[in-house]
């Protein structure tokens, strides 16, 4: 505990469930009050992200710049910092599944700050920036329960017991908070299928993931490869391989993705990550374009290839019950067709952070700062994770237009008309107009 949160009683106690990137960005945030006691509860034994690259949307950007985050995170990246030529959305998407040379059937090239970063790099600057004395690792949330003074109890795996006004849900797609609240809400509400909620379930796609060095795509010999011009979508029927550049353009982000229309929607049986090859890759796009060819074979064929099997939350009818909330991919896991969960994560934290540290919110309003965070968030959340999955069926030639790559280029354009809607810092500034309608509340993060 800070040394502030010490001195004084708290207005209240928040524990953050899951100390992912939401789960960090918003401690980060709440921390910026004096009078917020917080405290993150992680269920691993240390900090760490899965992964490589995650797209930070230029809305993202501007909450990380507010939050004291973003020099650092430019840094770690070796982007510029003074983010005058910050790169904008573009990517190449080339027809691929054919033997012969593909084709550019859209340059998608939108005016939208969007820059890749790795993974690794943006946990370490999280982390850094966490103060001291809020940190809880090995806390895996098993349980909590409401308590007649009005708090709330967490029980953990390892028998501890940890006590808060305000539990915020950010442990990811396989939420134990998520799953106690609609298992709850089913009983108390009865409406028994309330607990379709609980499991996440199958998007129909699953991913191969690799990161490479550029170099060594720039000391092949003939024309450069595609990849190494644009960010490139390499797109066929029912399959697509993407690549970007992260860490400053020293390595390649790929990722290559598979989808069966059929088994979408249904809970998937199997372990969610597993071990495959690069021969078991070579097969799936066997007969694709050379350019893709050229890529696979960068892959060892000695080292294991990471295959991941992408679920999805099913959008949820509310995200807030009492004084407990869901935040993040524990709110609204989605396909990464558009790469925004994480922002969406971000953006959550944001408002939610902003809610909860506005004067006016004190344990007897927090009720309606919550409901007031789930009002402007939640439909947000659930139309980006259903933009998302339409963009990836587009692309991999599984939507209602086919292989029209007219429509699909028009369409994939207007899937992305949420980025330019009202900026997080305006959102936040409308959930405490309608949280306090009376007060002419204004945003104090
Ligand atoms: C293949 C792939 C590519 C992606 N690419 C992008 C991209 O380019 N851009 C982008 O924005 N997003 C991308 N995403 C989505 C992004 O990774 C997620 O949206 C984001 O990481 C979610 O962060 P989170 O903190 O909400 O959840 P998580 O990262 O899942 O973190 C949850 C945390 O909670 C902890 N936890 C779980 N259960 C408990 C418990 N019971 N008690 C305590 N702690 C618990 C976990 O250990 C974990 O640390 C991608 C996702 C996938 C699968």
């Amino acid at each position: 505990m800070s040394q502030t949160q010490q001195s004084e009683k708290p207005r209240f106690r928040v524990a953050v469930c899951g100390g992912g990137i939401t789960g960090l960005l918003l401690t980060i945030a709440l921390s910026k009050y004096e009078d917020i006691e917080v405290q993150v509860y992680e269920a691993a034994e240390s900090f760490k992200e899965i992964g490589a690259g995650v797209t930070i949307w230029g809305r993202a950007w501007s909450i990380l710049s507010r939050l004291g985050l973003a020099h650092d995170l430019r840094q770690a990246e070796d982007i510029p910092s003074d983010g005058q030529n910050d790169p904008t959305l573009s990517f190449d998407l080339r027809k691929s599944d054919q033997p012969e040379e593909g084709f550019l059937w859209k340059a998608l090239r939108l005016p939208y700050t969007c820059l890749y970063v790795h993974r690794a790099h943006f946990l370490d600057v999280l982390v850094k920036h966490l103060p001291e004395g809020v940190t809880n690792l090995r806390k895996r949330l098993i349980t909590y329960s409401n308590q007649d003074s009005g708090s709330i109890e967490l029980q953990f795996s390892d028998g501890t017991k940890a006590t808060c006004d305000l539990l915020v849900g950010c442990d990811g797609i396989r939420s134990a908070v998520r799953k106690q609240m609609f298992e709850d809400e089913a009983v108390r509400q009865l409406q028994p299928e309330l607990v379709k909620y609980v499991d996440p379930v199958f998007s129909g796609s699953f991913t191969y993931r690799a990161v490479f060095s550029m170099e060594v795509l720039k000391g092949r010999e003939g024309e450069p490869h595609p990849s190494l011009n644009a960010p490139t979508i390499y797109c066929g029927k029912g399959k697509s391989v993407i690549t970007y550049p992260i860490a400053g353009g020293s390595l390649c982000n790929f990722g290559a993705l598979v989808t069966d229309v059929s088994a979408a929607g249904k809970e998937y049986g199997g372990p969610w990550v597993t071990e495959s090859s690069a021969q078991e890759l070579l097969d799936c796009y066997a007969g694709w374009e050379p350019k893709v060819q050229d890529l696979l074979k960068l892959i060892p064929p000695e080292k294991p290839v990471t295959k991941w099997v992408i679920n999805q939350v099913h959008p949820l009818p509310f995200s807030v019950i009492d004084n407990v909330a869901l935040v993040g991919d524990a709110a609204h896991a989605m396909t990464p067709y558009q790469g925004a969960g994480a922002a969406q994560g971000i953006e959550d934290a944001y408002v939610l952070a902003g809610l909860l540290g506005h004067p006016l919110t004190t344990l007897a309003t927090l009720h309606l700062a919550l409901k007031a965070y789930e009002h402007v968030r939640l439909p947000m959340g659930k139309h980006v994770l259903q933009q998302s999955k339409r963009q990836g069926w587009m692309v991999q030639q599984l939507s209602e237009y086919g292989d029209d790559f007219e429509v699909i280029g028009t369409a994939v354009d207007k899937a992305y008309d949420w980025v330019r809607g009202p900026d997080p810092h305006s959102e936040l500034e409308r959930a405490l107009r309608w949280c306090y309608p009376n007060e002419n509340a204004t945003a104090q993060l």
